[in-house]
C-alpha cells in the first residue's frame, strides 16, 4: 500500500537523521540500523541492501552508506492522485514544532555501560534517568538481574501501524494519532464520565478515543502530541470512534514504534517508556551475559536441551524480533525458573541421591506373580509396575508416588512390589491411615500373596495386647513378609528384621515426622494417592517424589451415572436413593463443611445432624445414620463397619467418608451444595460408589445455580477421567484454589503456567536431577553461575514443604 510506504519513509528518516547527527555510530536503533531497516525497509530494497552489514562498516563508509539512504528516502515521491492526500499531511506534521525530524530525543542507547557490573549490582549503576531510582523500589527492582528478569506482561505488534480507515467495526486496533482536542463529558443519567478525545491518524483520518470512567485521562494527555492507542473500534456512517482499552504517549524512541512493543508491569506515575528504556539499558550493560545452563546447551552426547542461550532469550523477551524468537526466548526462560524450582526442590529435600537398597528384579518372579492374578494387569498397571521396579534396582533409595483413581488398581501393583521385596529377603511394610482401611489392605494383600507363600500379618492400635506382641515378635524374627497397619506401625516396640520397601496409602494423612519414624531405615518408598492431580502440579508440588499415574481403569468397570440437579429438584434425588435401597442397595449423603458460623466442627455437626433428620422425616421407612468430623477414629471405624454390614441403609456424612472404604452394594451417592467442593474432590467422592460390579449413581445438587457454577458441575456429569477432571479444576481455578490438595507454598511463577507445562516440567526436572547426580551441592565451578542464580532467585520462586 503506497500510504503505509510513505509513513514508513518517515520512520525511516527520523532515526536516520539521528544517527548521522550522532556520528554514525550504530548506537540510535535498538538493536542496530541493520535491523531497523529489515523491519521497516520491506517495501524499499535499495535501502535494505545499503544498510546491510551496516554495524561492520568503518565509520566513514556508514556515513556514506546513511546519505546515500537519506537521498534515496527523501527522492522518491509518490505518483497516484489517491495518495496526494496523505502526502500533504505529512507535508503539514513536518512543519511543526511538535514533530521536527531529528527531535533532540533521549537517547538511552549512547550511555555507554559502567564498567565491572555484575548483575548482582544494584539497578542504580545504570543510568536510570530522573526519579529513576524511586520507581525502581517502587516496583520492587532491586539488582539488575531483578531488572533483567521484570519481564513484560504482554506485548504489542507495532511492526505496521494501520490507519483508522482500514480497520473494521468491532476489531482491535493499535493507532498513533495526533491529539487535535480534548474534553470531557458527564453523562446526565448513568453519571459515568467520558474523555473524548480527537485525533487525527498519520494519513489525515479523524477520529474520536473514548475513555469511560477514567477522568485523570485528560491531564495526561496534550494537545499536539502523538498517542499510541489501542482499543476497539466503532464505526457510525463516517464517524470512528475507538473505546479505548491501552494508550500511551508516543515518546519517539525507537524503543516504542517501529517493533514487537513490550508492555511491563507498571504503576501509576511510572511510564511504559520508561521501564523500555531501564530494559533497554539493562540488556545493553551486559553485552555478554554468561549463560549458567551452558555446559548443557551443547550436544556433547548427552541429551542436547535445544533452548537458545540466555542473553539472546533475555533481549528476545524484552523486544522481540518476531513472534517466534519471543516463543522460544520465553521457553528458554520458563524451563529455567523451572530448573531452578527443581533444583531447589531436590536440594532441600536432600532426596537427590540418597543411597537405599539394590533389589534384584528377575522376569520369573514377575511372571510369578502375574500368573497368580485372577485377571491381567492394565497396559498403565504394567507401565508403572515398570517404573517403580527400576527405582528398585537401581541403588538410589525410591521414593514414588503412585497416582491413580480408586480402583484403578495402585494396590496391585504394590502387591508385586511387596512380593519383589520378600524374594530379595526383605520385608515389606504397608501403612494405611485407618483400621478400617488397614484392615482392607490386609485381605487384599492376603488374597495377592498367599497363594503365592508370602506371610502377610495385620497390626492394628485395637488388637488384644497378646495378640499385638505376637504380632511384634513374628515381625522382629522375620516371621512376616509383610505388614499391614496403621499409625501402630511406627510405634514404639514396633522392629523390623530387615525392613526394605514401605508402602504408604493416602501420603496426605500422615505428618511428615510419622513418615520419618517409618523410614529411618531407609527402605525403598512407594506412596499410594487417589487424589487425581494434573501431572504437572503433581510434578511441583511433590518435587521430592517421582510420579507414577495409572491414568486407565481396569475393563469392564461401568462409569458412575453422574447428574446434576438443582437444589428445587433435590426431593427426586432422595425419592430416587430410596428405590435403590428398596432393591437392597445402599446410599451415601454427603454435605460440605460450613465454613462460617461459631466453630467449623460445631457448624458442621449441626449441619450434618439436620439433614440427617430432614431426610428421616422424607424417607420414614429408610434406617439412617450420621458420620461426621467430630467422632473420633474409632467411632467412624465403627459406624463405617456397620454401613458395610448393612446394620443401615442410608449414611449422611460430612466429607469424612474414608477416602478407600469399599462398601460393595452402595450405589448412590447425593451430594448436597456440590459446589462447593473442588472438582477432583467430587469426583474422589463418586468413587465411594459402584465397587461391587452394581451399576451405580451420582447425584450433585447445585445449591446456587450461577452459569459458572453449573458448568463446572457439568465437567464431573461429563467426565469420568480424574486426570481429565483435576486439569479442568487447575485451569477454572487455578493451583493455588484446588482444594483437596496442600494449597501452602505453591509456586509462584513468573512465566510458567502449571496448567500446561507439564512437559517443560519434566524436561527441567531430568536435568535438575543430572546436574545433583555429579555435584549434590553446586560445589563444582562449572555450577557456580547456576549456584548464585539459585541463590538471588529462589525466594522468588515458591515451592511446597517437601518431606
Ligand atoms: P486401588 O488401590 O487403586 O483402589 P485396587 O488395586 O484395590 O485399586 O483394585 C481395585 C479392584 O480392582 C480390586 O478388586 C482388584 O482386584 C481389581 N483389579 C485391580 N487390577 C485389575 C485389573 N488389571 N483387571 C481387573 N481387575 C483389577
Ligand atoms: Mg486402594
Amino acid at each position: 500500500m503506497a500510504a503505509t510506504r510513505d509513513e514508513l519513509k518517515e520512520r525511516l528518516l527520523r532515526p536516520l537523521r539521528r544517527e548521522l547527527a550522532d556520528g554514525a555510530q550504530d548506537r540510535v536503533v535498538a538493536g542496530g540500523l541493520e535491523k531497523l531497516a529489515q523491519n521497516l525497509a520491506g517495501p524499499f530494497p535499495e535501502v535494505r541492501r545499503l544498510l546491510e552489514g551496516y554495524r561492520d562498516l568503518s565509520q566513514e563508509e556508514r556515513l556514506g552508506r546513511l546519505h546515500k539512504v537519506i537521498a534515496l528516502l527523501g527522492g522518491q515521491t509518490l505518483i497516484s492522485a489517491t495518495e496526494a492526500a496523505p502526502q500533504d499531511v505529512f507535508a503539514r506534521r513536518a512543519k511543526q514544532p511538535a514533530q521536527p525530524a531529528a527531535a533532540p530525543q533521549p537517547k538511552p542507547e549512547t550511555t555507554p555501560p559502567p564498567e565491572g557490573l555484575t548483575l548482582d549490582s544494584s539497578v542504580e549503576s545504570i543510568a536510570l534517568g530522573l526519579g529513576g531510582k524511586k520507581k525502581m523500589s517502587e516496583l520492587g527492582i532491586r539488582t539488575l538481574r531483578d531488572l533483567l528478569h521484570n519481564y513484560p506482561r504482554r506485548y504489542e505488534d507495532r511492526r505496521a501501524l494501520v490507519s483508522i480507515r482500514e480497520v473494521h467495526e468491532g476489531e482491535k486496533a493499535t493507532v498513533v494519532g495526533k491529539v487535535l482536542s480534548k474534553e470531557m463529558l458527564k453523562t446526565p443519567r448513568k453519571g459515568i464520565t467520558l474523555v473524548q478525545v480527537r485525533l487525527m491518524d498519520a494519513w489525515g483520518w479523524k477520529f474520536t478515543a473514548v475513555w469511560f470512567n477514567q477522568p485523570w485521562v485528560l491531564k495526561s494527555i496534550q494537545e499536539g502530541s502523538s498517542v499510541i492507542i489501542s482499543g476497539k473500534v466503532q464505526k457510525r456512517g463516517s464517524q470512528i470512534s475507538l473505546l479505548v482499552e491501552y494508550f500511551e504517549n508516543e515518546e519517539g524512541e525507537s524503543l516504542s514504534t517501529g517493533r514487537i512493543v513490550p508492555v511491563y508491569p507498571a504503576k501509576e506515575g511510572i511510564s511504559q517508556a520508561f521501564l523500555r528504556r531501564s530494559a533497554w539499558r539493562g540488556l545493553e550493560a551486559f553485552p555478554l551475559l554468561p549463560d549458567p545452563l551452558e555446559p548443557y546447551l551443547q550436544a556433547d552426547g548427552a541429551p542436547s536441551l535445544d533452548l537458545p542461550p540466555l542473553r539472546w532469550s533475555l533481549q528476545q523477551a524484552h523486544f522481540p524480533d518476531s513472534e517466534e524468537n519471543l516463543a522460544r526466548a520465553l521457553e528458554r526462560l520458563k524451563f529455567d525458573e523451572y530448573v531452578l524450582l527443581e533444583l531447589k526442590v531436590m536440594i532441600q529435600s536432600g532426596g537427590s541421591g540418597l543411597l537405599g537398597r539394590m533389589f534384584r528384579v528377575e522376569p520369573e518372579m514377575i511372571q510369578k506373580f502375574r500368573s497368580s492374578l485372577p485377571f491381567q494387569l492394565t497396559k498403565a498397571q504394567e507401565r508403572v509396575l515398570d517404573e517403580i521396579l527400576a527405582d528398585m534396582q537401581s541403588e538410589k533409595q525410591m521414593a514414588r508416588l503412585v497416582q491413580g483413581d480408586v480402583g484403578s488398581g495402585k494396590t496391585a501393583v504394590a502387591a508385586a512390589a511387596l512380593y519383589v521385596a520378600t524374594q530379595n529377603g526383605a520385608q515389606g511394610a504397608l501403612m494405611a491411615p485407618t483400621e478400617i482401611l488397614a484392615k482392607q489392605h490386609y485381605a487384599n494383600l492376603q488374597k495377592y500373596l498367599f497363594p503365592l507363600g508370602v506371610t502377610v500379618d495385620l497390626l492394628v492400635g485395637s488388637m488384644p495386647a497378646g495378640e499385638k506382641r505376637e504380632a511384634l515378635d513374628r515381625l522382629r524374627s522375620a516371621h512376616t513378609d509383610v505388614v499391614v497397619g496403621t499409625h501402630a506401625l511406627i510405634q514404639e516396640g514396633v522392629e523390623f528384621k530387615d525392613l526394605g520397601l514401605a508402602v504408604i496409602d493416602e501420603e496426605h494423612r500422615f505428618g511428615v515426622m510419622q513418615r520419618r519414624r517409618l523410614l529411618k531405615s531407609r527402605p525403598d518408598v512407594l506412596v499410594m494417592s487417589a487424589t487425581p492431580i494434573p501431572r504437572s502440579l503433581a510434578l511441583t508440588m511433590y518435587g521430592d517424589l517421582e510420579v507414577s499415574q495409572i491414568d486407565e481403569l481396569p475393563p469392564g468397570r461401568t462409569p458412575v451415572k453422574t447428574k446434576v440437579l438443582t437444589h428445587k429438584l433435590r426431593h427426586q434425588a432422595y425419592a430416587f436413593a430410596r428405590q435403590e435401597i428398596q432393591k437392597g442397595h445402599q446410599a451415601f449423603v454427603v454435605t460440605p463443611m460450613i465454613e462460617e458460623g461459631e466453630s467449623e466442627v460445631t457448624a458442621e455437626l449441626q449441619a450434618a445432624t439436620r439433614l440427617a433428620e430432614e431426610l428421616q422425616e422424607l424417607l420414614p421407612d429408610v434406617r439412617i445414620d450420621l458420620l461426621h468430623g467430630k467422632m473420633r477414629a474409632e467411632e467412624k471405624d465403627a459406624v463405617m463397619e456397620r454401613f458395610r454390614y448393612r446394620h443401615f441403609d442410608l449414611l449422611v456424612s460430612t466429607t469424612v467418608i474414608e477416602v478407600g472404604v469399599d462398601i460393595p452394594q452402595a450405589t448412590v451417592m447425593v451430594i448436597e451444595n456440590a459446589e462447593r467442593f473442588g472438582l477432583a474432590q467430587l469426583h474422589q467422592l463418586r468413587g465411594r460408589v459402584g465397587r461391587g460390579g452394581l451399576e451405580a449413581y451420582c447425584v450433585l445438587i447445585a445449591g446456587e445455580t450461577s452459569k459458572k457454577t453449573m458448568s463446572r458441575l457439568r465437567v464431573i456429569e461429563e467426565s469420568t477421567d480424574g486426570f481429565y477432571i483435576a486439569e479442568k479444576d487447575l485451569e477454572l481455578r487455578g493451583p493455588g484454589e484446588l482444594r483437596g490438595v496442600r494449597q501452602s507454598g505453591m509456586p509462584d511463577l513468573k512465566l510458567g503456567d502449571l496448567a500446561s507445562d507439564a512437559e517443560t516440567i519434566e524436561r527441567a526436572r531430568e536435568l535438575a536431577k543430572r546436574i545433583l547426580e555429579s555435584d549434590p551441592y553446586l560445589d563444582h565451578p562449572k555450577h557456580a553461575l547456576l549456584k548464585r542464580e539459585l541463590q538471588a532467585r529462589a525466594e522468588a520462586i515458591g515451592f511446597r514443604e517437601v518431606i
